[in-house]
């Protein structure tokens, strides 16, 4: 890992004061709910901070929303529906999503400064985010005014089936994309015709909260309404809210099937994105450094904390040795530090919660008798020391019915598995519980289709990894989740299908 010149304690000022000055600009000054258009206080008047993982300093005190004011909140979404948002053509909506986009671009640098504090993604990744997450709304509002429908005749039977948004929808989404999160939940909500309740997560609150301040002034009052706080206090009353007529969930396996079930008391329509443990399939053709770039990315992006992330790598033996040797250069040569710098390839991670769940895995492979190649603990840096970061890491050995093997670990770890048989390579890769995304890399096309064809995954990459393009659907197999985004399928999602049978006779 990269060297750097000065003390550590003058490093470690720069850092510290480099993150207060970018918090003095960027954070924003309202931190409470915002409700019916309004920033207002949670109605027991409680706050939590959030904190900047990079330095552990508080970045901000936030309103902790309760049931009270998820009930304030749908309705106020309820009274927009009814009176507003309801009446809106097709052609205004697609002005809104718009102008979403043209706010976020216009505010791009100051979104993305805040993203890295409250999250530790590296500066240069905050930027693709807020980039994607403009894309987002453009997307939907380019295919907005594609309403569907069908008409049907038989004898003097004339029938239409049409598509109506559902209302009110509950949205709850996780900290490792806060703002491109909350855009793709919000903008195929709006192009369909919904108002929405959206929580962010407790970790990362501010880029909503930011973005809220954005949408006052393009979005009629209520139709957005953020409510921050807990996911048993505000994310629980949210998604079992008999008011709500659709919820949309991104984040654990183990809390969507809390969500799905809460959602059932109700009957309530549920889409899940939720986690995944994905396999990358090297054949013997590749060329190795093209490899070791892309497994590189597919891991480390975003500090591994991708739902998506390719986080087992089956690598054929006759090139393994190679594969992993560069592996181990790659990581030597990565920058870990302060995601504010452009250089960083690195961050920390989000909490240090996030980095003891990392750390408990870890010492769980040792004990397994797993061989680490390089990293296994936080990295031995003083001027990294108060943050949350976590050396990259590769583990050779573990058998695959372990438990760091069959979960998300959700850090930048790597588990590695030498083949040589594809068949019994593939029954291993398809033996975890999730299915979310796979990634294949040679060049032999017809080898290509074949691995891709026998990942049971909702999204297979091939020579590439994580780019996503609107249009192209996004959500897993098994348990990786119900529904997909990113496409004209997730405006379903968002709609409720009516059939209009007239008889003329
Ligand atoms: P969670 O699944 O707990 O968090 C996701 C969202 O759900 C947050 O807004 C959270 O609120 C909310 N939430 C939590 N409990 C409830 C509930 N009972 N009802 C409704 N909403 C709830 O993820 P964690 O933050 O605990 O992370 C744990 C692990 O989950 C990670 O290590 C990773 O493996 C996985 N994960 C996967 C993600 C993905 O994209 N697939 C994203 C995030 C995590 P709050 O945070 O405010 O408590």
């Amino acid at each position: 890992m990269a060297s750097h010149p000065g003390s550590a304690e003058d490093r470690r000022n720069d850092v510290l004061e480099r993150h207060r000055e970018t918090a003095d600009a960027v954070v924003p000054e309202r931190t409470s709910l915002y409700i019916g258009g309004e920033f207002v206080e949670s109605a027991g008047g409680e706050t939590f901070a959030t904190t900047d993982p990079t330095t552990n300093q508080e970045l901000a005190s936030v309103a902790r929303g309760r049931e009270a004011d998820i009930d304030r909140a749908v309705d106020a979404a309820w009274e927009a529906f009814e009176t507003e948002w309801s009446g809106s053509s097709p052609g205004d909506r697609q002005r809104v999503l718009l102008e979403i986009a043209d706010a976020i671009e216009d505010n791009a640098d100051e979104l993305a400064r805040l993203e890295t504090l409250d999250n530790g993604k590296p500066i240069t990744e905050a930027r693709i985010d807020v980039n994607s997450a403009a894309e987002q709304f453009r997307y939907f509002a380019g295919i907005v005014r594609e309403n569907g429908g069908e008409t049907m005749t038989e004898g003097s039977r004339y029938g239409q089936v049409i598509s109506e948004p559902y209302g009110v929808v509950a949205q709850v989404i996780p900290w490792n994309f806060p703002l491109l999160m909350a855009s793709w939940k919000l903008a195929p909500a709006l192009a369909a015709g919904n108002c929405t309740v959206l929580k962010p997560a407790e970790q990362t609150p501010l880029s909503a909260l930011r973005l809220a301040e954005l949408l006052d002034g393009i979005v009629p009052d209520g139709v957005v309404n953020v409510v921050t706080g807990f996911g048993e206090e505000a994310g629980d009353p949210l998604t079992r809210h008999p008011d709500v007529r659709k919820v949309a969930f991104t984040g654990s396996t183990a809390v969507g099937k809390q969500v799905m079930t809460n959602a059932a008391e109700n009957v309530t329509d549920v889409t899940l994105e939720l986690g995944g443990k994905s396999p990358v399939v090297v054949f013997s053709d590749v060329d190795v450094p093209n490899a070791v770039q892309l497994i590189t990315a597919a891991i480390f992006y975003n500090t591994g904390e991708c739902c998506e992330a390719g986080s087992r790598l089956f690598v054929h033996e006759d090139v393994a040795d190679d594969v992993l040797d560069g592996l181990v250069d790659a990581i030597a040569g990565m920058e870990i530090g302060d995601p504010l710098r452009e250089e960083t390839d690195l961050g920390p991670k989000v909490s240090t919660a996030q980095v003891d769940r990392t750390l408990e895995y870890l010492e769980a492979a040792q004990d397994a008798g797993g061989r680490f190649l390089t990293g296994g603990d936080r990295p031995d840096d003083e001027v990294l020391s108060e943050g949350c970061y976590v050396e990259p890491t590769l583990i050779e050995g573990l058998e695959h019915d372990h438990t760091a093997v069959q979960e998300e670990i959700f850090g930048p770890v790597l588990e590695v598995f030498r083949w040589s048989d594809y068949e019994t390579m593939m029954e291993l890769a398809n033996d975890v519980d999730y299915g979310l995304a796979g990634g294949v890399i040679t060049d032999d096309i017809t080898q290509a289709n074949r691995a891709a064809r026998d990942i049971e995954a909702g999204y297979i990459w091939i020579n590439s990894y994580h780019d996503l393009v609107p249009g192209l659907p996004f959500g897993g197999y098994k348990q990786s989740g119900i529904g997909r985004e990113l496409s004209a399928d997730t405006l379903d999602h968002y709609r409720q299908t009516k059939t209009i049978n007239l008889s003329l006779g």
